[in-house]
């Protein structure tokens, strides 16, 4: 059986390395680049330089699949082909589609044409770049960042690059760059319950971020973006770089009749996570629409595309062993968000479905556990 796995982010890659090399199965990951991005980490990359990439080749022996660096040009479901942007077509037994997802600038004027994003390694080298160049004796321009989007992506980004700025402030003697959080929303980190949050927000206040919740971004240009509050009133906040972290939507890469797509574009899956009308292919990670337990869209996370990876690898070889497929159960274990430095808030799963609600040294350290467990998990 040929199968095509696209995509070698925390869903193609759990796919790739939970094959084994079984008679019968012939397996290839397309992937654009020769290495793995943890995205989870991209704000750390940004602030810091901290690597944040894995090559793919090591990660891949023991699995029987093979690997084509080649980007994808678009998937036809019903004509069972995928076009690479090489010319080259592709056709398989089995298709796995894990793209991810692009940002969402929901059409916000200048936003897209201004705004950096945080979704590949370009995107947090830009960032370093911008901040490292304020510090420079000789920069003229606005050294102040805005950040757009209060979830779990801009909330890490801020602290980190709030860090950042103070130890470059000490090491250069000149004072940190205004760091602003805009989210139109009426909390941050929505996902977090209060106490939590509450936490979070005081970290950030101590950080001296300026938190504007309740304030939508209207338009942006190269140098300034303008907010809005329910009450109708608009400001200006100039600034040198623009962040948006604001939303994500499914890579919009994949055609067929039948296919049936639910908000952010996501593709809706069964409960073996195949597309529906497709029995031969699975969408996984962020652009597959799974339901939980109780018909929920499960989130899109790294946690929930490695999970969603693995189970699929055990279905590929089912298949080709000619056994039943095992249904996607969704677990969430739990939730972190880093805070800068040693500081986290978050909670991790109990028995009997409690949870316990963590935040210091010890949540910093579960999130970069279950980072561990995910690179040990493929390695
Ligand atoms: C800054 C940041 C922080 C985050 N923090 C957390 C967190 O703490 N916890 C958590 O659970 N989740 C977190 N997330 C979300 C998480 O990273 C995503 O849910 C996860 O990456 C989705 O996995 P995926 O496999 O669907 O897609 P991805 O990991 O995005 O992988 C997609 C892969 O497809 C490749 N690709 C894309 N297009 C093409 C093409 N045309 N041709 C070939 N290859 C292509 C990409 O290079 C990439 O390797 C965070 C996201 C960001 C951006």
């Amino acid at each position: 059986m040929k199968t095509l796995i696209l995509g070698a982010g925390y869903a193609g890659l759990a796919t790739a390395t939970s094959l084994k090399p079984i008679p019968g199965l012939e397996s290839l990951l397309i992937e654009q680049n020769a290495y793995h991005t943890f995205e989870t980490r991209l704000h750390e990359a940004a602030a810091h330089n901290t690597p944040v990439t894995l090559p793919l080749l090591p990660l891949l022996r023991g699995t029987g699949v093979h690997l084509e660096q080649a980007r994808v040009d678009y998937v036809d479901l019903d004509e069972r082909e995928v076009g690479l942007k090489d010319g080259r077509v592709l056709m398989y037994d089995t298709l796995v589609v894990g793209l991810g997802s692009v940002t969402n600038f929901y059409r916000i004027p200048g936003l897209a044409e201004n705004a950096t994003e945080l979704k590949q390694l370009s995107d947090a080298d830009d960032i370093f770049n911008f901040v490292n160049r304020t510090f420079d004796n000789g920069y003229q321009g606005n050294r102040d960042i805005v950040v757009g989007g209060a979830g779990l992506t801009g909330v890490e980004l801020v602290t980190e690059l709030a860090q950042r700025a103070e130890l470059l402030s000490k090491e250069r003697g000149l004072p940190p760059f205004n760091i602003y959080l805009v989210e139109a929303g009426p909390k941050i980190l929505p996902i977090l319950d209060e106490a939590l949050r509450a936490k979070a927000q005081q970290t950030l206040e101590e950080y001296g971020i300026k938190i504007m919740v309740g304030h939508r971004i209207m338009q942006a240009t190269a140098d300034s973006v303008t907010v809005q509050t329910q009450g109708g009133e608009q400001k200006v906040i100039k600034a040198g770089k623009i962040i948006w972290t604001g939303g994500i939507q499914a890579r919009d890469i994949v055609r067929g009749q039948k296919i049936e797509k639910g908000p952010g574009g996501r593709i809706a899956v069964d409960e073996f996570l195949r597309a529906k009308g497709y029995s031969d292919v699975f969408i996984i990670g962020d652009m597959g629409l799974a339901l939980n337990q109780e018909g929920k869209p499960v989130p899109t996370t790294a946690q929930h595309a490695g999970q969603q990876g693995r189970t699929t690898a055990k279905n590929i070889m089912n298949i080709v062993q000619n056994r039943p497929l095992v249904p996607y159960e969704p677990t969430t274990l739990g939730e972190f968000v880093s805070l800068g430095g040693l500081m986290a808030v978050g909670w991790m799963k109990l028995p009997w479905n409690q949870k316990l609600a963590i935040t210091g040294g010890i949540a910093h350290v579960m999130k970069r556990a279950s980072e561990w467990k995910w690179r040990s998990s493929v390695d």
